[in-house]
């Protein structure tokens, strides 16, 4: 009796059975998992009962009955009580390869005000002595609570006379005594795609946009290699998650190395697609032999861990005001970005002429070309640079890819379509930006921020995804990597703040699901191998913890996934007492 109210109480209930052959197979199946809500992701909407794994492959779908004819002595059988399965969801933009260093060292935190980055700096400046360079964890002023960046002032007073640097990956915040050590000065003339932003009497504010790389010589060097561990404990925290697949969105050769090594230890438990991210600063008269001697083929690689896109950098970011934008700022946005021209539109980070001969080059050379991109005029010039290497060197389906592309309107999105271009972007940005960002950019923009419907009416395929960056929380990380809050805002468009801008561009459930598996499994080819549950697929499942389709809204994010299983093999499962 004790034994049977425990196993009533199980939501886990696994137990091995035998039972005769299957008939047509004549072969057991190594998994099964019965007594299911199973959304097969088919076209037809199908949702089935059971479904059966066989070497690292779904062997059959059906109801539990038949599958159950495919257990033999050796099988594993996962009985679901009735919870919902979806395909192992895929995240087709993370940056595992930059957490994993980062938690090697110092742990991830979030610094939500001046306040917390003052102490954060105070603390730092004790750790480690000058005149070494304190840099903050990656912080977005859209984020903080004042709504803008610290002052160069602020810096100084948290640590006097060391040099600080605010880390917004497309700004940065320089202390007084960083700026000397930079050398950055009020006749240091604007590197290209940046700006040194300057007060009325010429001298630097502190704040730097787009210019990253006029900081590189100051960042500490990373200690050698990214450590397998830490990049193994990132991808089990995507794995429970319920996330079986990842694309990692702009690693160098070295990155993909260090994948191989990874997998040739035994430890690569979730499946890798790498994006190989192209030099800032490539020239258009390098781009192609850069390209040819790259010493990795385009596609090249398995089921477990490929290449994918080749990828660039177009614009700078719109949570630290640089994306390209077709209209101005405005004196709105002032306070977030601090910017005061009033014909401030961002910045290109690199000239279109070398954006179309970077893409033109990688499209020759037979590579999917991926550009990260988040403002309107930015996707302008991609889209340019697509179509141009497409005209003159016609492609099957090279599915060329945007990257963020925020802020759609109906004349790119049907461009994209009629090009065969994708989209991948992040909702969950919406949900913590959006409130800051409606502030400084106006509603008319907000509305269609993220907008997935607009790209979708249009017919252009959308992956949805996290950009996750830093720390290992699925809910506290930058950014959080926890798919259901992604769907969820997806399909209710509400921000932290509990508003709603732009209730057109909410997706249905499914919609948004499928975002997640089989429009994201296309973003690298492999709709017919992922994102789907049907007999040859790739045996990655999900149990979830609620029903996705039928849940109140406000519950999807609270989703967790049971159990998460991988080429068959249960690599997840939650302990639930
Ligand atoms: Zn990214």
């Amino acid at each position: 009796m004790i034994a049977r109210a425990r196993v009533a109480l199980s939501l886990l209930l696994t137990i091995a059975v035998a039972a005769p052959l299957s008939a047509q197979s004549g072969q057991p199946a190594d998994l099964v998992v019965v007594n299911a809500r199973v959304v097969t992701m088919d076209p037809d909407g199908a949702v089935a009962e059971a479904v059966a794994i066989r070497d690292g492959r779904i062997s059959a779908v059906g109801p539990t009955k038949a599958i159950r004819d495919a257990v033999g002595p050796a099988t594993r059988v996962v009985d679901a009580a009735g919870r919902m399965v979806i395909p192992g969801l895929i995240d087709s933009h993370v940056h595992a390869l930059m957490a994993a260093p980062v938690e090697a060292v110092t742990p991830f935190r979030t610094l939500a005000s001046v306040a917390e980055i003052q102490a954060w700096t105070r603390a730092e400046a004790r750790r480690l002595p000058a005149p070494a360079w304190i840099w903050t964890p990656r912080v977005f002023p859209t984020r903080l609570r004042e709504r803008r960046f610290p002052t160069r002032e602020e810096l100084d007073a948290a640590a006097p006379g060391r040099a600080v640097a605010l880390d917004g990956a497309y700004a940065y915040v320089l202390s007084t005594a960083a700026l000397d050590a930079a050398g950055l000065t009020a006749t240091t003339p604007d590197p290209p795609g940046g700006a040194i932003v300057r007060r009325p009497d010429g001298t630097p504010s502190g704040l730097l946009r787009n210019v990253g790389t006029l900081l590189t010589r100051f960042r500490p060097v990373a200690g050698g290699a990214v450590p397998l561990d830490q990049l193994e404990r990132v991808h089990r925290a995507y794995l429970e998650a319920g996330i079986t697949s990842v694309v990692e969105r702009g690693a160098s050769v070295e990155g993909y190395r260090t994948y191989e090594a990874l997998k040739h230890a035994g430890r690569l438990h979730l499946r890798a697609t790498v994006t190989l991210q192209l030099p800032l600063h490539l020239q258009a008269i390098d781009a192609d032999r850069f390209i040819a001697e790259l010493p990795i083929e385009p596609g090249s690689g398995d089921e477990w861990l490929k290449v994918g896109p080749l990828k660039i950098l177009a614009d700078g970011g719109i949570l630290a005001g640089t994306s390209f934008m077709r209209e101005p700022y405005g004196v709105a946005s002032r306070a977030l970005y601090g910017v005061d021209d009033p014909a401030y539109r961002g910045f290109l980070s690199m000239p279109v002429s070398t954006i179309a001969a970077v893409v033109a080059a990688g499209h020759r050379r037979g590579w999917q070309m991926a550009a990260h991109v988040t403002g309107d005029a930015g996707v302008d010039a991609v889209l340019d640079a697509f179509e141009a290497a497409q005209r003159d060197s016609p492609r099957d389906d090279p599915r060329h890819t945007l990257i963020h592309a925020y802020f759609p309107n109906p004349d790119s999105a049907a461009r994209a379509a009629r090009l065969g271009v994708q989209v991948d972007t992040q909702p969950a940005w919406y949900f913590e930006d959006a409130d800051a960002l409606q502030q400084a950019l106006g509603e008319p923009r907000l509305t269609h921020f993220i907008g997935l419907r607009t790209w979708r009416d249009a017919g252009v395929r959308v992956a949805i995804n996290t950009d996750h960056m830093f720390g290992i929380d699925r809910d506290t990380a930058m950014n959080p990597f926890n798919p259901f809050l992604t769907m969820a805002v997806a399909v209710t468009r509400q921000s932290r703040g509990g508003e709603v801008i732009g209730a057109d561009e909410t997706v249905t459930r499914e919609q948004a699901l499928r975002m997640m598996t089989v429009d994201a499994a296309a973003l690298t080819f492999d709709e017919r191998s992922r994102g789907r549950i049907s007999a040859g697929a790739l045996g990655d499942l999900v149990v979830l913890s609620d029903d996705l389709l039928t849940c109140p809204a406000a519950r999807i994010k609270d989703i967790r996934a049971d159990l998460t299983i991988v080429g068959g093999r249960v690599v997840f499962e939650r302990q639930t007492r």
